[in-house]
């Protein structure tokens, strides 16, 4: 096993040529192919392909079939789209599974494998887990030359993806075309250039285009944050727009510019987007996970809903939505999911709902943005050390008397506060969320946890 690959609850991930090679695609993918089989009644399981554009995608792709020809999969192509889309065409088409060439918001150098089940969800811990042991134990069938599979092209779930948002009951595509807004999206030449526009032009919008080329040049780091989106902010405001939007390159995170030119945070997708679902539908269920904004749980309050709290991981919330049946979910890095479409995080939905809001309320971005709940959060991150787990233990006997959440790492909750720390799955690191209502709280609650757990 290579050591610089990362394994996990969402997939494979590593550099291209150093932890990500040809050799790693084609086992991973093998091994798919033999679990989609090991589930499946037909000697012949379906497996659904999609890739965001990124320049190492074209080597991916044809490493990945070669594993699941190999094993026998008959492959549908679906071609560079989002990875929702993956998720609705391994749905809509039966299939026994579905693999995503994705890096998302990492920088060019990266790529990995994402891994669908049958029912168009990512893969939970144990199904996951026995896929990653399958190929630590080189439990691999290939295939004779007979039972070798076959690979068909399919480009049609884009449009697909598309018409079901629009047939949503959330939807009044009538309302929003009446409104003629204007947006300006900045796809950062990932996947959402092939989807995104279509959606907007689709719902009237005048959608002027920043690197919505799908040609996987990221024109900037392609992560969703505030410091990334300043042509964004530019552009919004040059055109006097009603709106900005930023996809990540896999169109699952969805960040958003006001119509003054300044950016949101992307807590406020999945919050503005719940405030919007739970109008519609008070008292029903919310899922998120613990290191998401209090703004949800103020407006579930508001609605008489209720919150529920994941771990860290669309897996884990979308496993929830199932079980409470929840009626919206997502997390605070601009991950929507909304289960009525499918259960993903899901961009191009996450628009179509903030773009319905926008309509009906008859007013402006920055109003609906102001109207939420106001929070400082701060994140920061520090170096493990050995003596770790000791400080971490002495930490939660100082808070011993506060709400303290152990799912996932330590999450304190106090009166108008809380702090979340976890160890990150993909570095040497370790995580410090903290929200409170002043900026001035919220730092010092890092900072003195920061201070404490660095200790030697
Ligand atoms: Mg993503």
């Amino acid at each position: 096993m290579q050591k610089d690959l990362m394994i996990g609850i969402s997939g494979v991930r590593g550099v291209v040529g150093e932890g990500l090679t040809p050799e790693v695609l084609v086992k991973y993918s093998a091994a798919f192919g033999n679990f989609c089989k090991s589930r499946g009644r037909n000697t012949s399981p379906k497996v659904v392909l999609g890739r965001d554009p990124r320049t190492s995608g074209e080597m991916c792709k044809l490493a990945v079939l070669s594993g699941l020809l190999a094993t026998g999969c008959e492959v549908i192509d679906i071609g560079i789209c989002p990875t929702p889309t993956v998720q609705m065409a391994v749905e809509g088409l039966r299939a026994n599974g579905g693999m995503v060439i994705t890096a998302s918001h990492n920088p060019i150098q990266w790529n990995a494998l994402k891994f669908i089940g049958s029912n168009g969800t990512f893969l939970g811990t144990r199904e996951a887990e026995k896929l990653y042991d399958s190929v630590k134990n080189n439990k691999i069938n290939y295939q004779s030359w007979s039972g070798l599979g076959k690979v068909r092209s399919d480009h049609s779930w884009i449009e697909k993806h598309i018409q079901k948002i629009l047939r949503l009951k959330y939807i009044d595509v009538k309302k929003i075309k009446r409104r003629r807004l204007k947006v300006v999206l900045d796809c950062c030449n990932g996947a959402g250039g092939t989807a995104s526009p279509r959606l907007l032009k689709a719902l009237g919008c005048q959608a002027i285009e920043l690197f919505c080329n799908p040609d996987g040049n990221f024109a900037h780091d392609p992560e969703p944050r505030p410091e990334n989106l300043v042509s964004l902010c530019q552009a919004v405001k040059k055109n006097k727009a009603d709106i900005g939007f930023a996809n990540d390159p896999d169109v699952d995170r969805l960040a958003m510019v006001s119509d003054q030119g300044v950016p949101l945070s992307e807590e406020m997708t999945l919050a503005l987007a719940a405030n919007f679902i739970l109008r519609k539908k008070p008292e029903s269920k919310v899922v998120t996970n613990i290191s998401t904004s209090r703004m949800v749980d103020d407006i579930a309050k508001e609605f008489g809903s209720k919150v529920y709290r994941t771990r860290v991981g669309e897996a884990h919330v979308v496993q929830c939505l199932k079980e409470v049946k929840g009626i919206i979910g997502g997390e605070g890095n601009g991950g929507v999911i909304l289960p009525e479409l499918h259960f993903g995080r899901d961009a191009l939905v996450g628009m179509a709902v903030i773009l319905e809001y926008l309509a009906e309320s008859e007013t402006t971005i920055t109003r609906l943005a102001a109207d939420l709940p106001r929070y400082s959060m701060i994140k920061k991150k520090g170096k493990l050390t050995k003596s770790f787990e000791r400080n971490l233990a002495k930490l939660k006997r100082k808070y011993a008397k506060e709400k303290i959440n152990l799912i996932d790492g330590v999450r304190i909750d106090f009166e108008d506060s809380w702090i979340h720390i976890r160890k990150s799955n993909t570095e040497p690191v370790f995580r410090i969320i903290a929200e409170a209502k002043s900026k001035k709280r919220a730092k010092e609650l890092v900072s003195e946890s920061l201070d404490m757990l660095s200790r030697k």
